[in-house]
């Protein structure tokens, strides 16, 4: 695997069951992301993206295919190697924020750290942990917010929360499901553009998907899904052409 690739997928497919019917949702997706590009997965609605990315982030087995990070293969790790994987390499963002309304933005941010440490390593890092989660929050730009829970934040201010947390952890990729399928115009632009300026100024690398072709023209580089396959791989400004 050529060094420059972070992310691969190679074949995957990938069924759902309803009545003892299996419904094909990816027949056969290759996929590669390349390190230190904004890289977009765009397809209509249905088309197969979150089931993919749940793939992509080992929070689902495909029922074929392989999934590799920087040269390990990941899909079928060992439960200890893929909490490694999505702990520690990967962050996630999601359309709904998915932030625990019973903690403030703070607490929110700080989550992965108390997953991803021992209990006795918590405590002992803690104060430590929470210098970090309060530069993760000042980064994205809302640490006047950090003691306020979800309920009180406006819905660009949650996925800024969730960026932070997703961030707490350092990942090299950051995996975006639909980011700013629930904002309004103006807040998703401020949102992709936090995205942007943490893949230029962080060399943070971004998987986004979406279903608008606007944004995957942003992109470096734009993948379409049809039917559960990979359509094409070009450059966003071709496509649009
Ligand atoms: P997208 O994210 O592109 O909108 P999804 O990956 O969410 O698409 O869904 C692709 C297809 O798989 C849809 O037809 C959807 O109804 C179906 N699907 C998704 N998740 C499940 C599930 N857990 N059980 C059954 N069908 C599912
Ligand atoms: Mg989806």
């Amino acid at each position: 695997m050529s060094d420059s690739i972070v992310l691969r997928a190679c074949g995957l497919k990938k069924s759902y069951h309803k009545d003892r019917i299996a419904v094909p949702v990816l027949r056969g997706v290759d996929l590669e992301v390349e390190q230190g590009l904004v890289t977009a997965l765009v397809g209509r609605s249905g088309s197969g993206k979150s089931t993919l990315m749940h793939l992509l982030a080992t929070l689902d087995r495909p029922d074929e295919g392989e999934v590799w990070f920087q040269g390990s293969r990941v899909d079928n790790a060992s439960r200890a190697k893929r909490d490694q994987f999505r702990n520690h390499d990967i962050g996630v963002i999601f359309q709904f924020y998915h932030l625990l309304p019973e903690l403030s933005a703070i607490e929110n941010v700080l989550a992965p750290a108390m997953i991803g440490q021992s209990f006795f390593r918590y405590l002992k890092n803690r104060s430590e942990n929470r210098k970090r989660a309060e530069a993760m929050l000042d980064r994205v730009g809302l640490l006047h917010r950090a003691t306020h829970r979800p309920n009180e934040m406006s819905g660009g201010e949650m996925q800024r929360v969730a960026i932070a947390r997703a961030l707490m952890t350092d990942p090299k990729l950051l995996l975006a499901d639909e980011p700013t399928g629930n904002l309004d115009t103006e807040t998703g632009h401020d949102i992709l553009m936090l995205l942007d300026e943490l893949n230029r100024t962080d060399d943070l690398t971004i998987l986004m998907i979406t279903h608008d072709d606007e944004i995957a023209a942003g992109a470096d580089v734009c993948w379409r899904m049809k039917d559960g396959l990979i359509e094409d791989n070009r450059a966003p400004q071709a496509a649009a052409a």
